[in-house]
C-alpha cells in the first residue's frame, strides 16, 4: 500500500470531518462486508420522550411519579425521558432510599418505602413479577408502534407501563441504503425488544436485527459476525457498545457520543451525520483502488 495515498486519503477525510485514526483502519474499512449498528443514540437521536402511558389498578399520577422517582439517579436515556415528563407535568420527585440499576434490563428502588421496579420483561421476569393479560396487550401494542415499553411494578405488582419513543435520525435511512448500494450486509444490534426493534428496522430498511442484547453482549455478537467469516465495521455512540466499537475490524464512532467512543473508534464521525459513515467506507475503496 502506498504511504502517500493512504496519507492523502486520512487528510481528504479529515477535511470531511471524518477522523480516521490510521492507515490500517482506512485499509480495513475497504474491506468490510458487514455494517452493525447500534440502534440508541446511533441511528436515533438517543433522547426518547415519554409519549403515553398506562396505569394499572393505580392512578396515572402516582405511577407517573413512583416511576420518575426510581428513575432519578440513572442516567439511562429512558431515565431521562421519565424524569423530564415527571417534572414537565409538575411532580415533586421522591428521593430514592435504595437502588439498583440492571444494565439492559432496568432499575429497582425504594420509595417511599415502597419496592419499585421499572424495566422490560426480562427485568419482571428475573424478579417473578406476574404481568396482567391488559396490561401486556398494551405493552404489545406500543411495542408494535416502534416504542419502548417500560414496565413499572410496585411491590412487586404490576402498576403500568410507559410508551418511550426515539426519533429517527434523518441520515439513518439514507445511510442504510447507500451501503446496500455498496453490496454491504447492514445489520442493527440492540437491547430493545424484538418488536419495537423490527419496526424500526423496517421504517430504515435494514433486514437483519438483533434485539434483546445486553450490553455486554454487544461484542459478543459483533465478534460471532466475525466468526462466521465477515470483516465487520460497526457504528456506535459508546453509551453500552464500547466494547463492540473495540471488537469490530473498524469501529467507527458518533463524535457526539462519549468520550470512551471518540477514544475507542478506530474512525471517528465529526458530525452527526451518518452519511458520513457512508463517506469513510466510499474513501477507503477510492484510496485502496488507487494503490492497487
Ligand atoms: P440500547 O441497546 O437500545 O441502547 P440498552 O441496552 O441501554 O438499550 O437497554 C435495553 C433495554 O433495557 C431498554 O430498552 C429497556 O427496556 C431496558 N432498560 C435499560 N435501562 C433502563 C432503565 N434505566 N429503566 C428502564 N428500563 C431500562
Ligand atoms: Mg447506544
Amino acid at each position: 500500500a502506498s504511504p502517500t495515498a493512504i496519507t492523502v486519503g486520512i487528510g481528504r477525510g479529515a477535511e470531511l470531518g471524518i477522523l480516521v485514526k490510521s492507515g490500517e483502519a482506512l485499509e480495513a474499512a475497504e474491506k468490510l462486508d458487514v455494517v452493525a449498528f447500534d440502534k440508541t443514540g446511533t441511528l436515533t437521536i438517543g433522547r426518547p420522550d415519554v409519549v403515553d402511558l398506562f396505569a394499572w389498578e393505580m392512578d396515572e399520577r402516582k405511577l407517573l411519579r413512583l416511576a420518575a422517582s426510581a428513575e432519578k439517579p440513572s442516567e439511562h436515556p429512558l431515565a431521562e425521558a421519565v424524569v423530564r415528563r415527571a417534572k414537565e407535568d409538575g411532580f415533586d420527585l421522591l428521593p430514592a432510599e435504595q437502588f439498583e440499576a440492571f444494565p439492559g434490563k432496568g432499575v429497582v428502588a425504594r420509595i417511599a418505602g415502597m419496592s419499585v421496579a421499572a424495566g422490560n420483561r426480562i427485568l419482571f421476569d428475573e424478579m417473578d413479577i406476574a404481568m396482567p393479560d391488559g396490561l401486556l396487550q398494551k405493552a404489545i401494542g406500543y411495542e408494535e408502534e416502534g416504542k419502548t415499553a417500560m414496565l413499572v411494578a410496585v411491590d412487586g405488582k404490576a402498576s403500568g407501563v410507559l410508551a418511550i419513543s426515539d426519533r429517527l435520525k434523518d441520515s439513518s435511512a439514507y445511510a442504510v441504503e447507500e451501503l446496500k448500494k455498496m453490496n454491504l450486509e447492514v445489520v442493527m444490534i440492540t437491547g430493545d425488544n424484538p418488536r419495537s426493534a423490527a419496526r424500526v428496522a423496517e421504517k430504515i430498511g435494514i433486514q437483519k436485527t438483533l434485539s434483546e442484547v445486553l450490553p455486554e453482549e454487544k461484542a459478543h455478537e459483533v465478534r460471532r459476525l466475525k466468526e462466521a467469516g465477515s470483516r465487520v465495521g460497526f457504528v456506535g455512540d459508546g453509551i453500552n457498545d464500547a466494547p463492540a466499537l473495540a471488537e469490530a475490524d473498524v469501529g467507527i464512532a458518533i463524535g457526539s457520543g462519549t468520550d470512551v467512543a471518540i477514544e475507542t473508534g478506530d474512525i471517528v464521525l465529526m458530525k452527526d451525520d451518518l452519511l458520513d459513515a457512508v463517506a469513510a467506507i466510499q474513501l477507503s475503496r477510492k484510496v485502496i483502488s488507487r494503490i492497487k
